[in-house]
């Protein structure tokens, strides 16, 4: 599926995802975005579970089960990310009301791969 870039990309600082994924722990992605005030970060979760994209962060658009900025553009990078996975691109999305705090095992994800450069591409610029 070839999605459309979000405007608000450029509000991104930084993609985390778990350390040893599995089973037990699903395929997740933590997205640090600019807070709309400018002052800090500002956390969404996402995780392909149960057939389901659930995208979890704490805004008001969020409580009324409305999409909004944060969700299109944590979406669009979840299906960057994991675009070799067809079974991610036709899962249906779904919202959560939940406050994402920062954890100390997560890894920081490459810019590349937000961009939508896959790793071949990466080693051949590399080179
Ligand atoms: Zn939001």
């Amino acid at each position: 599926m070839e999605s459309t870039k979000p405007k608000k990309l450029d509000q991104v600082k930084a993609v985390f995802t778990q350390q040893n994924q599995n089973e037990t722990n699903p395929l997740t992605i933590f997205v640090a975005l600019s807070s709309s005030k400018g002052e800090g970060n500002y956390l969404v979760a996402a995780t392909y579970i149960k057939g389901q994209i659930v995208i979890a962060h704490d805004c008001p658009a969020i409580q009324l089960k409305r999409s909004c900025w944060h969700t299109e553009v944590v979406l669009y990078i979840f299906q960057t990310i994991f675009s070799h996975q067809p079974e991610i691109a036709s899962a249906r999305t779904v919202f959560m009301s939940k406050k994402i705090t920062m954890k100390r095992d997560w890894v920081q994800i490459p810019h590349s791969y937000i961009q939508g450069v896959n790793q071949n591409e990466h080693r051949k610029l590399l080179a």
